[in-house]
């Protein structure tokens, strides 16, 4: 079994277990730092979805594989001055944390006659060191987002606090659906919240547990990084 086999009968199996649709659970590969030539088998293997961080080394895979019939999510920190190429490449931001940036993405898309799907990344761990919204500022920013007209709004996205065992972090994944239903329930005009992008190689089974859609692994899938 080839380690994109692997972690697809791990997804299913843990979705399963907690009686979900392993449907609902889609696979985020992480390829910041993979070279192409070791991008290609997994797509070979079936990955549909793949993950990047930053802008400029996704812009040189992106093109390179422009064949392939992948989807490319944006997990990296935007910058709002790189706002425009992650329009340009990107099917869904996964980290949107403030109205201004996200207005920026509103314009650029605009200009490319796009609506542009995103997340809204929630600092769960209120951690310093980590971007994000604060759980109790996330309506705000939903509220903000709302009015504009080539940004969409699909879910929410957690990094949450690093600690070696899962079921330490599994709090926090729980934080973060919960913090979704709740937001779901205000009813926020043009506020879809169907996707929970949480769970990375250490942690994802405990996220999927607590209702991830979208699991982001790298390491499972192309090794440690350098
Ligand atoms: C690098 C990265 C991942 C993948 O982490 P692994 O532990 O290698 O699976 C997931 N999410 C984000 C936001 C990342 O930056």
């Amino acid at each position: 079994m080839n380690a994109i086999e692997h972690i697809q009968n791990r997804i299913e199996k843990t979705a399963r277990a907690c009686g979900r649709d392993p449907e609902t659970v889609r696979l985020v590969a992480v390829s910041k730092t993979v070279p192409i030539a070791r991008i290609r088998p997994v797509i070979e293997a079936g990955v549909r979805i793949l993950g990047e961080n930053y802008i400029q080394e996704a812009g040189e895979k992106i093109e390179a594989l422009g064949d392939q019939a992948v989807s490319w999510h944006f997990i990296g920190h935007l910058q709002r001055n790189k706002a425009k190429f992650a329009v340009r490449w990107f099917d869904l931001i996964h980290t949107v944390d403030s109205v201004k940036l996200a207005k920026e993405i509103d314009r650029q898309a605009a200009k490319l006659g796009k609506v542009q799907e995103v997340l809204a990344q929630v600092n769960v761990g209120g951690e310093a060191s980590k971007a994000g919204v604060s759980p109790e500022d996330t309506e705000a920013l939903l509220r903000g987002i709302s009015s504009l007209d080539n940004i969409a709004v699909k879910g929410l996205m957690t990094i949450p606090p690093y600690f070696d065992a899962p079921e330490t972090v599994r709090p926090y994944f729980r934080s973060l659906a919960e913090l979704k239903d709740r937001l779901a329930r205000k009813k926020i005009p043009n506020i879809i919240l169907d996707e929970l992008s949480m769970g990375m190689t250490g942690d994802f089974e405990a996220a999927i547990a607590e209702g991830a859609t979208l699991v982001r692994i790298g390491t499972a899938i192309f090794g440690e990084r350098q």
